[in-house]
């Protein structure tokens, strides 16, 4: 791999000319912007290493760049997306937000973390991998869609209308991968799925003078009334019936979680928190991150919020809430026990309008795909990676990897602990970079033999 490693370190300025490119082009799912013109850069970017790269629509969404390259007795789907986060609060950035900016040896830019590093850097590990070992050991799939920032609404239904290109591949390399505080890659071997609703409370037909109070219904209360319902102050979900669906970590799922090098003080201190809820530290606080379910107020809104004060009594209520899903929660199955939940209660009245909804996916440490991970960081990093059964947040790996039963990994991408993603002022490490895209050569020989 010694050629490998010095093309690599030879095109450094051009590779990173090429991220800016993509980097500089916005691409906001949440609103509309640029998701075309960035799928026809991405397809042009595939082409230019040689894959045979395509378009593929699906009714209602943004197109999913679909590539393939390479020959081999293995096939792997890489999965990635070239949408971003919203630029806003535009103010706090340091150098606007789709201006990649160098600066002391991190690049900052919106989407550079999350995750067009990680989708340009693999494009570039083929192409230093094509030029010095002559052609690719294995089959790549590429599948990067325009929509993961809003949940993915339409992924399942893209691999469900496009099966037979993707059944038959032996193991999925996914989205994100990031060194810790400490500088450690991480690997991570599943996420947690979500369900994101908003709950919607009505009075009378319009905002009222508050002296109306003792006749007049608000819908602000009753919105905190049945919020009240749905955790206790021991922080426990009490949402009938939901921990029934939880099932613990196997055996083999909590000797992983033992080795986690969890840096529990450095992330309250970095975060300005006292203590975690709970008091929790050590392994118990990874393997409440990791295996709890999660109900979270993200934002409520009722009335007047401004300036000064307004007595009003409001006609409408909000409040968007999320919860993260462990095996073996499923969003539609959460949905449901929520609305039984509230009924049952007497909150009939209150909506619940369902946002997004996302599986939780899980796949084992045996699986060839973990363990040419394994194997290419401890060849790259000199170590091995720290390796999360289960990653706290979640994404929409479920269509890709369980729904097709492909077990798939996320890990040694191109982020670090302060990435600020979906922040502003997000940025990587140019050394972990250049890091990534070795990583992923590695990883693509070692796979090409599992
Ligand atoms: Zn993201």
């Amino acid at each position: 791999m010694e050629a490998f490693y010095e093309y690599i370190d030879h095109n450094a300025d051009r590779f990173i000319q090429d991220l800016k490119k993509l980097c500089s082009q916005p691409s906001v799912a949440a609103q509309g912007v640029g998701l075309r013109e960035t799928a026809h850069l991405v397809m042009d970017m595939l082409g230019g290493i040689g894959a045979d790269a395509r378009l593929i629509e699906t009714d209602g969404a943004p197109p999913v760049v679909y590539g393939e390259i390479g020959q081999g007795s293995r096939t792997l789907i890489i999965y990635d997306h070239y949408d971003v986060q919203p630029p806003e609060p535009l103010e706090q950035w340091k150098s606007p937000p789709f201006s990649p900016e160098i600066r002391e040896g991190f690049l900052f830019c919106r989407g550079v973390a999350d995750n067009k590093g990680d989708l340009v850097s693999r494009l570039q590990a083929i192409e230093a991998l094509q030029a010095t070992i002559g052609g690719l050991p294995l089959k790549i799939k590429f599948v990067f869609e325009g929509e993961e920032e809003v949940g993915s609404p339409h992924l399942a239904q893209f691999v469900d209308e496009n099966k037979e290109l993707l059944l038959g591949a032996d193991g999925c390399l996914w989205e994100g991968g990031r060194t810790d505080m400490s500088g450690r890659p991480e690997l991570y071997l599943g996420l947690k799925g979500i369900l994101y609703v908003e709950l919607r409370a009505r009075g009378a037909s319009r905002d009222m003078h508050s002296s109306y109070a003792p006749l007049v219904p608000n819908p602000a209360w009753r919105l905190v009334w049945a919020l009240n319902t749905l955790k206790d102050e021991e922080d426990h979900i009490t949402v009938d019936g939901l921990m029934d669906h939880v099932t613990q970590p196997s055996a083999d799922e909590l000797e992983l979680l033992d080795r986690i090098p969890f840096e529990g003080d450095k992330i309250k201190e970095d975060l300005g928190i006292p203590e975690f809820l709970g008091g929790e530290q050590g392994t118990d606080a990874v393997r409440k991150l990791l295996y709890s379910p999660t109900c979270t107020i993200c934002g409520m809104v009722a009335g007047y919020t401004g300036e000064g004060s307004k007595t009003v009594l409001p006609n409408e209520a909000r409040v968007k809430l999320d919860f993260r899903l462990v095996p073996d929660l499923e969003p539609g199955l959460v949905l449901d026990l929520l609305r039984k939940h509230l009924d049952s209660r007497g909150f009939e009245d209150v909506d619940i309008v369902s946002m997004s909804g996302e599986h939780p996916a899980k796949s084992p440490f045996e699986a060839p795909v973990a363990q040419a991970a394994i194997q290419a960081a401890r060849a790259v990093y000199g170590q091995d990676p720290v390796v999360y059964p289960l990653m706290a947040g979640s994404g929409p790996m479920y269509p890709l990897s369980a729904a097709l039963g492909i077990p798939a990994v996320s890990g040694m991408g191109v982020g670090h602990a302060k990435s600020r993603i979906h922040a502003p002022n997000e940025n990587i490490r140019l050394e972990d970079y250049f890091r990534a895209v070795k990583f992923t050569g590695e990883f693509l020989r070692a796979f090409a033999e599992t």
